[in-house]
């Protein structure tokens, strides 16, 4: 690769707070919301016009049951407005997720409410392009956005950016996977009872395609691997009616770190989208009168950098093991938990990270990637940074035993035998 010097310049220092929350997905908003409930001064970067991270940007609106700490929360604001409602997933191997759909426009308001009533100070339209360090503590987040490149100093920050993009610029070590890539979209017009009906209850829809491919010896090729479920597809009885959400396909070995794979991506999976939507309308019954109603401002990226932090459970560990320092049960209804050391990445001295890019082991990320896991990993670091920020300790100094309590006080309920003293 070729490379060039760019002159040296000044860059404007916009603010100085106590913690910065680097993106606003649904870890970074309950991150920002815990850590200014508990004492912190708060500023939340994110890039795109919007908050709800891949929920509202690519259209993943199906989520197992926002039942515990904060997102007790969120499913109360969603439910008194009627867009929180369980629905069908065709995947059997997920039925024990019992999925709910939630309409992503209401996520969007929502989160900005939880922000305004929280105190907390954002900015959007706001792109994280580095991290000013001092040996081996982030002094500052360095941004681009309108006004050209400006930084903000914090004191603390956590990486909500799904991408750990904040943990790379630090230097902190991690892992780059690729999994596989999805447009999800919605499509309105669908006739839901007679699909579901061809479906069955937590039937197929790939099967039913399969079915009509037979039937009327159609070709379907939607140019995707056909390996992992591909063509993939599912749907869900959504909060309205006639509405379907869909899953276009699996798009395999692309990095959501390479902007070129991400174009790349961005091509083949809108390809993928009118496709599935033309080949549904004219060939399943159900869809005559349907109509694509949106597709998301980007494609859906599961995973890229997961952290290798101070803790990486296995799969059984997660599962099974009460840790003591368990600071994360994303679920009341499964016992499936989460150590601190989780959150905590190696080489920084002041961050924190929460959502899809946690550290753990491989095999169990799928499950831990799922949204109630990101917002109580949020809830755990927002109130562990505000925490540490009190103590003027390092976030691997802390003492955890405190930091359980507050997070039982204040509603996430950890199903410890017996929380220390
Ligand atoms: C196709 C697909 C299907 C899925 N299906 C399901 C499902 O059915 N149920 C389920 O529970 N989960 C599902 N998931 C997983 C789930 O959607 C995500 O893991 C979860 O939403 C991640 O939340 P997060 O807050 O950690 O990260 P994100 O939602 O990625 O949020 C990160 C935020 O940071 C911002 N950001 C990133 N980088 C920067 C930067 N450099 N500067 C400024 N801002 C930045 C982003 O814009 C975003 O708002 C699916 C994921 C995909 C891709």
């Amino acid at each position: 690769m070729n490379w060039i010097t760019e002159p040296e310049r000044k860059t404007p220092v916009i603010a100085n707070v106590d913690l910065l929350v680097c993106g606003g997905g649904f870890a970074g908003v309950s991150a920002a919301v815990c850590a200014a409930r508990n004492g912190a001064e708060v500023l939340l970067l994110e890039k795109y016009g919007f908050l709800g991270g891949l929920v509202t940007s690519a259209l993943v609106i199906t989520t197992p049951p926002l039942n515990n700490g904060i997102n007790n929360e969120i499913a109360k604001r969603l439910r008194e407005k009627a867009v929180y409602t369980p629905c069908r997933h065709s995947g059997e191997e997920v039925e024990w997720l019992n999925m709910h759909a939630m309409d992503p426009e209401v996520i969007k308001y929502e989160f900005l409410q939880m922000l305004q009533e929280n105190k907390i100070h954002f900015l959007l339209h706001t792109y994280i392009v580095g991290t000013f360090m001092e040996g081996q503590r982030i002094k500052g987040i360095i941004m681009e956005n309108k006004a050209g490149r400006q930084t903000i100093l914090g004191r603390m920050v956590v990486d909500a950016t799904g991408d750990a993009d904040v943990a790379s610029f630090a230097g902190a070590p991690f892992r780059l996977v690729k999994k596989p890539m999805t447009m999800m979209f919605n499509m309105v017009g669908v006739n839901v009872p007679v699909v579901l009906d061809r479906i069955g209850n937590w039937g197929n829809l790939k099967k039913l395609i399969q079915e009509e491919i037979n039937r009327e010896n159609l070709s379907f090729d939607l140019g995707i691997n056909m390996e992992f479920g591909a063509p993939g597809i599912h749907a869900e009885k959504l909060v309205y009616e006639d509405e379907i959400n869909v899953w276009s396909g699996n798009l395999l070995g692309m990095d959501g770190t390479d902007p070129r794979d991400l174009t790349k991506a961005e091509v083949i999976t809108r390809e993928h989208v009118m496709r599935m939507a033309n080949f549904l309308k004219r060939n399943v019954p159900g869809f005559e009168k349907s109509r694509i109603e949106v597709t998301p401002t980007q494609v859906g990226v599961r995973a890229t950098r997961q952290i290798i932090g101070k803790a990486s459970p296995s799969p059984d560990e997660v599962k099974n093991k009460i840790f003591d320092d368990t600071v994360v049960k994303p679920y009341a209804h499964s016992d499936m938990r989460l150590p601190y050391g989780s959150l905590v990445p190696q080489n920084v001295e002041n961050l924190l990270v929460a959502g899809r890019c946690i550290s753990a082991a491989d095999e169990i990320m799928g499950q831990l990637r799922l949204i109630p896991v990101c917002s109580a990993t949020g809830q755990a670091a927002g109130t562990a940074a505000a925490l540490a920020l009190q103590q003027k300790k390092a976030p691997q100094n802390l003492e955890v035993s405190k930091l359980q309590r507050i997070l039982e006080d204040q509603g996430m309920n950890l199903g410890l035998k017996r929380v220390k003293q």
